[in-house]
Order: C-alpha cells, then sequence, then structure tokens
C-alpha cells in the first residue's frame, strides 16, 4: 500500500501515519521529496479492511492498494482457470468448450417451457434458463409464476435432462429453489444484496452472478469474493451490460471488453448475456459472436417460441430457428477461436 502526504504535511503528521501502519503490521518506506513524501507500507494488505484507517489521518492526500482486494477470485491466489461441474458431464471454465444457458425470460406456461428446452436441447444448449421469480420495474407487471414456475422448471429438466440456472429474488425462497435448480442465477439489481450474497456463500451450488448494472468490474468481483469468503467457490460471472449516457439504440451497453478484463484478474469462469446486454433481437447473434471471440467460457440467451407474446423481453428474445443457426456459428467460432486463447494465457497483472 502506499500512503501519499500532503504536499509540505509535517513531520509529525508522516510519523502518525508511520506510527499507525507499524500498529496494522507493516514495515515502511519513507520517500521524502522536496515537497511531498510518500509512505510505502511493505506487508500483507489483505489484513487491512479499510485504506479509511489510514486515509483519516491528517496530512494524508490518498492511500492505494497495490495488490487486489479480491483474493479468492484472483489469479494471484489461484492461476488455474476454476472449472465447474453443473450436473454430471456439464462443466464451465478452463476454455475447453463454450456452455450456453438459454431460455425464455420468465417460465410462462407448461407448454412454453416444455417446447422451449425441447429447441434449446435440439440446438445445443447445455443449460435451461427461465425465471419464476423476476425482478420488474412496474408494479401491477408480471413478475414470475413463482412456485408453478418452478414446478414447470423441474418437469422441463425432467423430460429434457437440462440442468436449470433460475434467479433467486429474495432469500426467503431459497429453500424452495434450491430443490429445483441447479445454478442460483443472482440479478444484476441484486449483485450489491450483501446478506443474499452472504447466504449463498454458505450453500453446494453453483451461483451465476450477474454484473450489477452500474457496478465497476473490481465491484463485481468483490461480489463473488464475498461468496467464496462464505466457503462456496463455484462463482460463474455474467456480463449482462452497464447503465450508460446512450440508452436510445440499445438497452445497456454491453462490456465485452469485461472478458478479458476478469479473465486476466480472476480464475472464474465468465459468460455473457447479449440479449440483457442490448435488448433488442437484432444486435443479439453479433455480441454473442463477439463475446465469444473475446474468450467468453459461455453465454446466457433468451429464446421464446413467440417472442411477441412474450409477457417479458420479447423484444430481444430469438425465435427457435434463429438461436440453432446461431449456435452453429458459435461453434464453429469456438473452435475456431479456442486455440488462440490457449496461446495467449492471461498475463498475470492484478
Ligand atoms: C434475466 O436474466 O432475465 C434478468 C432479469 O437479468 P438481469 O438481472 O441481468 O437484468
Ligand atoms: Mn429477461
Amino acid at each position: 500500500m502506499i500512503v501519499i502526504m500532503e504536499p509540505h504535511a509535517s513531520e509529525e503528521q508522516i510519523n502518525k501515519v508511520i506510527a499507525r501502519a507499524k500498529d496494522l503490521g507493516f514495515q515502511t518506506i519513507i520517500n521524502k521529496g522536496e515537497i511531498q513524501t510518500v509512505v510505502a507500507l511493505i506487508g500483507d494488505e489483505t489484513k487491512v479492511s479499510s485504506t479509511d484507517l489510514l486515509e483519516e489521518l491528517s496530512g494524508v492526500r490518498r492511500v492505494e492498494r497495490v495488490q487486489v482486494p479480491f483474493r479468492l477470485a484472483s489469479r494471484i491466489t489461484q492461476h488455474a482457470d476454476t472449472v465447474i461441474e453443473i450436473a454430471p458431464g456439464v462443466k464451465i471454465g478452463g476454455g475447453e468448450d463454450l456452455l450456453v444457458m438459454a431460455g425464455p425470460c420468465s417460465v410462462e406456461s407448461e407448454d412454453g417451457i416444455l417446447k422451449t428446452a425441447r429447441a434449446a436441447k435440439a440446438a445445443g444448449a447445455k443449460v435451461l434458463r427461465g425465471g419464476a421469480y423476476k425482478p420488474r420495474t412496474a408494479p401491477r407487471t408480471f413478475e414470475g409464476l413463482g412456485e408453478l414456475g418452478l414446478k414447470l422448471l423441474k418437469q422441463a429438466k425432467a423430460e429434457t435432462g437440462l440442468p436449470i440456472v433460475t434467479e433467486i429474488m429474495d432469500i426467503r425462497d431459497l429453500d424452495l429453489i434450491f430443490d429445483t435448480t441447479d445454478i442460483f442465477q443472482v440479478g444484476a439489481r441484486n449483485m450489491q444484496n450483501f446478506s443474499m450474497l452472504n447466504e449463498l456463500g454458505k450453500i453446494d451450488k453453483p451461483i451465476l452472478l450477474k454484473r450489477g448494472m452500474c457496478a465497476t468490474i473490481e465491484e463485481w468481483l468483490l461480489a463473488a469474493e464475498r461468496i467464496m469468503h462464505h466457503g462456496n467457490n463455484r462463482v460463474i460471472l455474467c456480463e449482462r451490460g452497464i447503465r450508460s449516457f446512450d440508452a436510445k439504440y440499445t438497452r445497456n451497453v454491453l462490456d465485452v471488453s469485461a472478458v478479458p478484463v476478469v479473465k486476466q484478474l480472476s480464475h472464474l469462469p465468465i459468460i455473457v448475456d447479449p440479449s440483457h446486454g442490448t435488448g433488442k433481437t437484432a444486435y443479439v447473434r453479433s455480441m454473442a459472436l463477439a463475446s465469444v471471440a473475446a474468450g467468453a467460457d459461455g453465454l446466457m440467451i433468451e429464446i421464446h417460441p413467440d417472442p411477441e407474446n412474450a409477457l417479458s423481453d420479447g423484444p430481444q428474445s430469438l425465435k427457435f430457428e434463429p438461436f440453432a443457426e446461431l449456435m452453429d456459428e458459435l461453434r464453429q467460432l469456438h473452435d475456431f477461436v479456442k486455440p488462440m486463447h490457449e496461446n495467449r494465457k492471461p498475463l498475470i497483472k492484478a
């Protein structure tokens, strides 16, 4: 950690910083310039919960960490990619296979989810998505079928064998959803629901952690760190677009660069959701392909038998046929780029 003092900080102020650093278990190296002094702290930064402990001292201008604050999720702690087994034979991470999760935004009906599950499987998707509890901004809109939705997902799994990913919105539903799902989805709006992350850290099932719509990559990785801190190491990251100033033509700004950044910083698998990332069916294909080219471990794509009449997110959902065509292209592209990513192992910079 580096403590940058205010210009002309007094000897007393500098000594107080050195004393605090020693109390915290650090050795110090003092670099005295003509105007400004910089104190370098040598030791394990992770023992300092907050830089405030130094920043609050008078005469301190700024404190900078040298190490990343997410330790368990970092490539420094674990160099090799984490590979997560979602169900027997269904794995994500490690760069071997591309894993696609597909399904409707919301589970709407028995017929709809069964048709969708069959189409997803036929096209090569390995996980069925579908929300039973939907986060909706406006009240009086369709918020999912709840328990019935979970029952229908179970039915679709029983018929197709596809493992399930579904969103948890309220920790009180944990047991109910646990019984149905293979992966717990934490939606963008709950990425900073810290009490929920704490609880999900204590369970033995993979967590799909979507990036909050205003979250920095570091905040997102710290949310993953929180889950891992409580014991659950099976975290899959999902980039789904962030809010920016231009919302005229796309719903969100899909941050494809998050893929190589996360690959460099973390060993956790990362997938991309081009459906929420763009909000428009017309752009899903390009962004899905771009994500694979960037090195994503998988994708989450919304598909629907009749998007025009979907109860949520119809404008960004693919019909079955274009989805199957896209899956073919994704497979070809993944085969093409796989050796390129293998030859360019992420630089350890974290
Ligand atoms: C979803 O996957 O349907 C969803 C609501 O996603 P997000 O949390 O990314 O908005
Ligand atoms: Mn959706």
